[in-house]
């Protein structure tokens, strides 16, 4: 890619998805992409990643604006929606698909877990991701062409996947990225196959996370992605679909996430630590600042 010209400003983005109240941790990625782009002079988005419409509400895309407004956290508009931009997601997907690099997968998560389980009870380990979730077993990539095309026509359940060996081998090695964060920095190059073959597309929501993250960066001009560490694994895959389909790296910075008094991460289903309800306890924005550590 050629350099950008200097007079460009950095493009930060927080890319929410309206499944639930956010709560600190989330406060913590929008107050740093706030204070990282203002200390940048650069320029603030707002993604709503809703894509997954079985988990998405409006109730909770109101409260991410309700809530960054209170935090005093200020982003352009219009606001992209990724549920608005489906087209885009499918025209990546085809160029993978036109690339050979994408398959159909036709069994549903019961089946994988079955197979995996007569496998281990067999002796044989089986690969898992970093979620811990196996890995997707490779035979419907053997399935002849006419077979899934026949299968597809009669309404077989499917999801397109990555053929992660065949996307690596074309791309030659896995492609670095630079990291900021505080826990990695530096230039890394980490092996996105950890995953198998990546879902890119699912059967009950169009696209995926990992495509619609790299096309919306790109699309959006992102050019530094500040979010939480639990997406750290996940950056050697966008960095290989990025380089697949010719965009821009942005520079990553992954930052700690916030922990719940049981040690483990927050997740939105904790009703009691979401930004709303500390705002009804009475919290100002600033003692949001100094809960998640950046006072
Ligand atoms: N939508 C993702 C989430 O809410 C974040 C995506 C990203 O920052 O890349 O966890």
């Amino acid at each position: 890619m050629p350099e950008k010209p200097a007079t460009t400003p950095p493009v930060f983005r927080f890319a929410p998805s309206p499944n639930g109240y956010l709560h600190l941790g989330h406060a913590l990625s929008a107050l740093l992409n706030h204070d990282m782009a203002r200390a940048a002079g650069g320029r603030l988005l707002l993604r709503i990643e809703d894509i997954d419409i079985t988990r998405c509400r409006p109730e909770y895309e109101q409260a991410i604006h309700d809530d960054l407004a209170w935090l005093g956290i200020n982003y352009e508009r219009p606001v992209r929606r990724q549920s608005e931009h489906t087209d885009a997601y499918r025209e990546a997907l085809d160029r993978l698909a036109a690339m050979g690099l994408i398959y159909p997968a036709f069994m549903s998560r019961g089946e994988v877990k079955r197979l995996v389980a007569e496998e281990e009870a067999a002796g044989s380990e089986w690969p898992r991701d970093p979620d811990g979730a196996p890995l997707y077993p490779p035979l419907d990539k053997s399935i002849p062409k006419p077979e899934a095309e026949a299968r597809i026509a009669a309404g077989d359940q499917h999801v397109w996947r990555l053929d992660m060996a065949k996307a690596l081998a074309l791309v030659g090695k896995a492609p670095s990225f630079t990291e900021t964060g505080p826990t990695h920095a530096g230039t890394l190059t980490l092996d996105p196959a950890v995953w198998g073959d990546v879902m890119l597309w699912r059967w009950d929501a169009p696209s995926s996370y990992h495509l619609s993250v790299v096309v919306d960066d790109a699309l959006q001009g992102v050019t530094h992605v500040v979010r939480g560490l639990d997406l750290f694994a996940a950056t050697p895959v966008h960095r290989l679909l990025q380089t697949l389909l010719d965009l821009p790296a942005p520079i990553y910075h992954h930052h700690r996430l916030i922990l719940g008094e049981d040690g483990r991460k927050l997740s939105k289903s904790q009703g009691d630590t979401a930004l709303a309800a500390l705002r009804a306890d009475g919290l100002s924005p600033l003692d949001i600042r100094r809960r998640v550590g950046l006072v």
